[in-house]
């Protein structure tokens, strides 16, 4: 074998030994039953053209590779925000796998989440028995203080109802009487993750507030949404907080339980809202969500409790700090302190210095609809031009404001906007209509490698680089670490591309 234990080779140099190059070969030759390299090559070069771009906009029945994920990653997310939250999948096991991997995968950090492992006998006759004895393994072994439960789609297509199910697995003595279940049902046919988020949070306010009577303080909360750069944000925003000096309970704050350190202990649930403030925050004044998109029935669930509501779209960026943290000076009488308008003098500052090297640079944006808004808002604030903008998860109010975003700026002239489309239809629009850089997560490293656009990874999820999440992208703090991140891609691209502008100094 050419791997050694006294020569360790790592794996390219390893592949590229010719007993890994013949056994491709082999396998190639006898298993992969492929067309002719040309044949493949003048394929993928169709691929590139007008005449399949037209064929693949007209694609109906078919998704590749969807900006979405599905509702129950949604619902765990905004659950593991809540202290001693065990997050419980009723339906398939290969689905919490899925789920589970994917925020370990980006969040470098285990992500505990249980199933009732429904299969077959349970997809004909319902998955009752298994709630009854996995709600009691749940509750025995991991002991955590409440237990959220979403769905599959398995248990939606045989319509399983959660709210008996939960209140017969009681009645069996699978949990206590008293012992929060909040359940949420995130059907994975329709909608996605920010709408999972949204059926979650508002169950596991309902099961904190059913019952009790309003008594309205001054107090202010906040709902951070579905977001894989929590870690940096919610701990940016808690730092805001304090320099505005307000006292505000965040509901869902993700921040510890996907950073825990190494330092010998393990923790399963770690930080998080606690019960206290959850109750608390029925009776606050207001509560602010900082992607509306992630929020709609959960605001207005919130607001038939009487509290005033107003919906972010993840504010990233000058205009969108701005306008959070004048809405929280309006809300709590508090002024904008010093500290803050110096930061964002600070910030105007450094987009002062690269503007040069960001006006008419020509951007491709895809994600969720409220971080493809701040991302166009953003990039329109630093002279760049968003050319394509793309969101799979979208909705007819999201394409009325981008449009209005787009129409106020002139660097929003020559934008095209794709609501509902996917990574396949974006390959084929940039081959034809190219953008200098593409903004979005890991898996636009496809179309960067295929079409040589290079890619900024801005959010989730990003699988294939370490530790981002751990900065701020909000605020304008974040807004520095998303102008850097920006820049950073455009001179290296800019320093690899050319002899003729290889300076020493930008
Ligand atoms: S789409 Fe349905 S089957 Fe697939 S992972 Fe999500 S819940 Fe499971």
């Amino acid at each position: 074998m050419p791997q050694s234990a006294d020569q360790i080779k790592d794996h390219i140099p390893l592949f590229k030994e010719p007993e890994y190059q013949e056994m491709f070969a082999r396998k190639k030759a006898a298993f992969e039953n492929c067309h002719a390299d040309a044949r493949v090559a003048e394929i993928a070069d169709w691929t590139k053209s007008w005449d399949y771009r037209e064929k693949n906009l007209a694609r109906e029945a078919l998704v590749v590779n969807p900006q979405k994920a599905c509702q129950p990653l949604g619902a765990l997310f905004a659950a593991a925000g809540f202290d001693g939250t065990l997050g419980y999948v009723h339906g398939s096991q290969g689905c919490a796998a899925y789920f589970r991997s994917h925020l370990s995968r980006h969040f470098k950090e285990a992500s505990s989440v249980v199933s009732d492992s429904m299969t077959e006998d349970a997809a004909v006759f319902g998955g009752l028995n298994n709630m009854v004895e996995g709600l009691a393994n749940a509750y025995t072994l991991y002991k955590p203080k409440m237990i959220a439960v979403c769905t599959t789609c398995m248990a939606e297509v045989i319509g399983d109802d959660l709210q008996a199910f939960i209140a017969t697995a009681k009645q069996k003595g699978s949990v206590p009487e008293g012992f929060r279940v909040p359940y949420a049902h995130t059907p994975s046919f329709v909608g996605s993750h920010t709408t999972g988020y949204d059926n979650m949070m508002k169950g596991i306010l309902s099961a904190f507030w059913e019952g009790k009577t309003r008594t309205p303080n001054e107090s202010i909360n906040i709902i951070p949404g579905f977001d894989g750069y929590s870690v940096g944000n919610v701990r940016e925003l808690k730092r805001v907080l304090k320099l505005m000096d307000v006292d505000a309970t965040i509901l869902s704050d993700t921040s510890d339980v996907y950073d825990t350190p190494t330092d010998g202990e393990f923790r399963m649930y770690a930080g998080g809202t606690t019960e206290e403030e959850a109750i608390g925050a029925l009776n606050a004044k207001a509560t602010l969500s900082l992607s509306g998109g992630c929020t709609p029935q959960t605001l207005k669930y919130i607001e038939e409790q009487g509290q005033e509501t107003v919906a972010f779209t993840y504010p990233m960026g000058l205009g969108a700090t701005d306008d959070f943290l004048m809405t929280l000076s309006r809300l709590t009488g508090k002024p904008i302190p010093k500290d803050l308008a110096m930061e964002r003098g600070r910030l105007v500052d450094a987009i002062a210095d690269s503007m040069s090297w960001l006006h008419g640079k020509k951007f491709a944006v895809y994600g969720d609809p409220d971080f493809t808004y701040a991302m166009v808002r953003f990039l329109m604030e630093m002279g760049a031009e968003p050319t394509h903008v793309l969101c799979t998860n979208t909705t007819k109010k999201w394409e009325a404001d981008i449009a209005e975003l787009l129409a106020s700026s002139p660097f929003g002239a020559s934008a095209q906007v794709w609501p509902g489309r996917d990574l396949w239809h974006l390959r084929s629009i940039l081959a034809t209509e190219p953008a200098d850089f593409l903004i979005g997560n890991s898996y636009g490293k496809y179309i960067e490698k295929d079409l040589g656009i290079p890619l900024i990874r801005l959010t989730f999820p990003i699988f294939d680089r370490h530790h981002h999440h751990r900065f701020p992208t909000m605020f304008y703090q974040g807004g520095l670490r998303v102008l850097v991140t920006i820049l950073d891609k455009v001179f290296d691209h800019l320093d690899a591309s050319s002899d003729i502008s290889f300076d020493l100094t930008r």
